[in-house]
């Protein structure tokens, strides 16, 4: 079992689990029952999308990087990572692929 990124928003971990089902990776949602449990938003408590299978992990994140950023380019709102410059949807607040904050591409 392969760590792809964690999110604290639930919703959008889900939807990127279904990204990898329709895709046939096989993927479970860590930490998924932690939510609401901590008053404060701690990154290690963020629900966690990992691939079953570690062999799955290279192509599980080319298959997400392009769902995506399409979903991205359709939003027309992109954010830059402050950590490694990956481009994440606008309403990422950490960055789906090394877990660094993201900030607004503009400020
Ligand atoms: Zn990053």
């Amino acid at each position: 079992m392969k760590e792809l990124f964690r999110e604290r928003d639930l919703t959008r971990v889900g939807y990127c689990q279904s990204i990898l089902e329709a895709a046939g990776i096989p993927s479970v949602v860590r930490n998924e029952t932690l939510t609401g449990l901590t008053e404060f938003p701690i990154p290690d408590f963020f629900p966690a999308l990992c691939v079953v299978n570690d062999d799955d992990h290279a192509r599980a994140i080319e298959i997400l990087r392009e769902r995506l950023v399409t979903d991205a380019a359709a939003s027309d709102e992109e954010v830059a990572c402050a950590e490694c410059g990956e481009l994440n949807p606008g309403n990422f607040e950490v960055c789906w692929s090394c877990g660094g904050a993201v900030r607004p591409v503009n400020l």
